[in-house]
């Protein structure tokens, strides 16, 4: 059944078909079933799409200071075609990416706008030319005034994921086309209309020829590949698993890529002995919002040795509140339906029973539901006794799989917390605020949040520490991260008499 609009390739401002013609079933993660299909873009189109995007920054002037008015103009318009079609854009995630009605309000579509209009706001901010004073060189034997101006980077190939695509799209295309970059997005294969929603109305609202092109294929590294190695792309912009942007800083590399990579993590809860909501701290942990299958969900819970067995029986409690009330299409009120793919389903199973063979014991769920819908279903998951050592708590499950670790004090709950090779987000939690501060500034990662505060919007950094990624996305730093800095300086007298 066709539920969404065929995904179409955008180069060179056409709206088009794969050069051969050729095209891929999309498949609903909620019944296993072909609900659209997408262009199967070849070599020759992601070729194509590169040159378009060079000319486009060579050849126009798309990146000038100059344009600076333009381009937030074309993207505001953009940005208003996204508002206009919200109800198409939810519909796209809910059959491509498995996103429930309410997680549409959520981190789906309407977080994403949010942060666009954070990104709106955050480049008036842009210091497009700072001042360095002046300063006597013995080696040119004359004082010099110094300037340090930004431009944009250049080509950008933006490489993004199945699981929240819209907002990780956003993420990247936004700021980087503020910035003054032509773009190539390539979403993942599993939902290519959440990217080729860009072209399409990118093209209504009329954005100049190259500026923006939007490229996918079934073949999950045809592209990648391409965009990573072509020595025309400045710029690498990838979130993703940690192999495939390890895989991308080695390629990249032969071309001196600029590469800025959103990874994995494993990020870990720390409820403290004295948290001020204990019952509610451990009980909402639960990884459930889209079955688990965001990089910043703190997958790991650790709580103290001493109200072990208590954590046991408020999550206990907490997993069988939800019960059954997940996993359907129709609910407006569910924030947990499908995992993305079979491949995915398989792979979350896999892991389900590594847990059990490592010893850890199932408090809640472990099954593949596949009467929920035919669909790609697992139920909401959750390991006790478990040590930080085993794989449960150290690789990236990337499903609706919690593991509840023990720890002694705070110095250990930080120590396990950090015996990661993850750092993306986490939290921590204690009726003592500098107390939880500390134990904040000691988690080496990107986010943390204390006592329930929120540190990832749209108007803040994002990104991780150790394999979890380089580079941030979002908020000014965000824009930065896709312009180059370049100084200037000439003779002060020269700068004097011209004054
Ligand atoms: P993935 O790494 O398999 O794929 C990501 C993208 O890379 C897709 O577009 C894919 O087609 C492309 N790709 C695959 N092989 C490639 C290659 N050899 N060269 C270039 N590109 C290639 O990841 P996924 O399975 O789509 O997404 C899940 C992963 O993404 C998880 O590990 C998750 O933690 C991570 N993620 C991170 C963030 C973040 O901001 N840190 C956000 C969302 C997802």
């Amino acid at each position: 059944m066709t539920l969404i609009p065929e995904a179409k390739l955008y180069i060179d401002g056409q709206l088009r078909g794969a050069s051969d013609g050729g095209t891929y079933d999309v498949t609903s993660p909620w019944t296993g079933e072909t609900v659209g299909k997408a262009a199967d873009g070849t070599a020759d189109d992601v070729n194509e799409a590169i040159a378009a995007a060079r000319r486009a920054f060579d050849e126009t002037n798309w990146g000038s200071l100059e344009n600076k008015a333009k381009r937030v103009e074309l993207v505001t318009k953009l940005r208003d075609a996204f508002l206009e079609n919200r109800e198409k854009i939810h519909d796209i995630a809910v059959h491509e990416a498995g996103a429930t009605r309410l997680n549409c309000n959520l981190a789906h579509y309407s977080m994403a706008m949010d942060g666009w209009n954070d990104y709106l706001e955050a480049f008036e901010r842009l210091e497009w030319e700072t001042d360095h004073g002046n300063r006597f060189s013995a080696l040119a034997n004359a004082t010099s005034k110094r300037i340090a101006v930004r431009e944009p980077v250049g080509v950008v190939a933006a490489i993004t994921p199945w699981n929240v695509p819209l907002y990780v799209n956003i993420g990247k295309v936004v700021a980087a086309l503020l910035a003054g970059c032509t773009v190539i997005l390539k979403p993942a294969p599993d939902t290519p209309g959440e990217g080729a929603i860009f072209g399409e109305l990118a093209d209504k609202v009329g954005f100049p020829k190259g500026v923006l092109q939007v490229v996918f294929g079934e073949d999950p590294a045809l592209a990648g590949e391409m965009l990573v190695q072509d020595k025309r792309v400045d710029l690498v912009s990838f979130t993703g698993s940690t192999a495939v942007g390890r895989h991308i800083m080695e390629q990249g590399a032969k071309t001196m890529k600029r590469v800025f990579l959103e990874l994995g993590g494993k990020s870990a809860k720390i409820v403290l002995d004295d948290a001020p909501n204990f019952a509610m701290d451990v009980g909402s942990s639960m990884l459930i919002v889209h079955a688990g299958q965001g990089c910043a969900v703190q997958s790991r819970l650790l709580v103290p040795r001493s109200r072990y067995e208590e954590a046991k029986e408020v999550i206990k409690g907490a997993y069988g509140f939800v019960g059954d009330n997940w996993g359907d299409i129709d609910a407006q009120d569910q924030i947990m339906g499908p995992v993305i793919n079979k491949k995915q389903h398989d792979r979350i199973m896999n892991y389900i029973k590594i847990g059990q063979e490592e010893g850890a014991t199932l408090l809640a769920g472990g099954k593949s539901r596949p009467d929920k819908g035919g669909g790609f279903f697992i139920e909401p998951t959750c390991f006790v006794d478990v040590t930080n050592d085993m794989r449960i708590a150290q690789e990236e499950i990337f499903g609706p799989v919690l593991v509840v670790i023990p720890f002694d004090d705070d110095a250990d709950a930080v120590r396990i917390a950090n015996d990661s090779e993850y750092g993306l987000a986490g939290g921590v939690s204690s009726a003592d605020f500098d107390r939880a501060m500390k134990v904040a500034r000691a988690v080496r990662t990107g986010s943390m949040g204390i006592n329930g505060g929120m540190a990832i919007a749209g108007d803040l950094p994002f990104g991780g520490y150790k394999h979890s990624g380089i580079g941030r996305e979002w908020g000014l730093e965000g824009i930065e991260e896709y312009t180059e800095i370049k100084t200037i300086a000439w003779p002060v007298e020269q700068a004097e008499a011209a004054e």
